[in-house]
């Protein structure tokens, strides 16, 4: 199997229980420390096998090897990455069929990660992944007030949008937020709405 391993936890001495988000499932595997094993992070995407184990209810984490993307070995990139990646699992941790559509997503961040801005291809992810879930709010409308919202509209998590006056947050260009929730793309944003924006996908998806 394929996955990413999206969630590390370290349990007793040096074992590790890890979660991987493979293209239908997010299965929790066991790693027992000093095993042979490949070099693992948080982040990576691995091969790997599990085995089921008689003496306890979670598999075996085997046969790791690693599938390196150029840009793992760019720190910068990477603890982008580490911020973003453990979103998904607080997302679909508990749920037991997952959507191909979420390991797709990430094969195609994973792919853009080298050559373009990261924070730009998580914010696009972001708002790719509310339009999927059904959950992108585009009609400008408070969702505080439930009135329409003429003016730059500001933003809080989960990118609903509201009136500045009734969510005390940061406003952006109306027109921006139009082409992002429309063709998923942060162009008309500056760096400086970038990171804001960055900050708000950091709140969780
Ligand atoms: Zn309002």
């Amino acid at each position: 199997m394929q996955g990413y391993i999206i969630h590390i936890n370290k349990v007793k001495d040096e074992d590790l229980i890890v979660s991987i988000l493979t293209r239908d499932l997010l299965v929790d595997t066991y790693r027992f420390y000093g095993a042979r094993h490949a070099t693992i992070n948080l982040g990576y995407k691995i091969d790997f096998e599990i085995q089921q184990s008689t003496r306890s209810n979670i598999a075996q984490l085997r046969g790791v090897i690693q599938l390196a993307s150029k840009w793992y070995a760019q720190r910068d990139r990477m603890h982008i990455w580490q911020l973003f990646i453990p979103l998904f699992y607080k997302h679909l941790k508990g749920i037991d069929s997952i959507e191909p559509f979420y390991f797709d997503l990430l094969e195609e961040c994973s792919e853009k990660w080298l050559l373009q801005n990261p924070k730009r291809v998580a914010i696009e992810a972001y708002i790719k992944l509310l339009g999927f879930e059904g959950r992108l709010h585009d009609d400008f409308t408070c969702f505080v007030c439930e009135q329409k919202i003429q003016e730059n509209p500001a933003i809080v998590r989960g990118f609903l949008l509201g009136h500045e006056k009734c969510i005390y947050k940061n406003t952006f260009e109306a027109q921006a937020i139009q082409e992002l929730f429309s063709h998923k793309s942060t162009l008309f944003f500056d760096d400086f709405d970038r990171e804001k924006l960055w900050d708000i996908v950091l709140e969780g998806l």
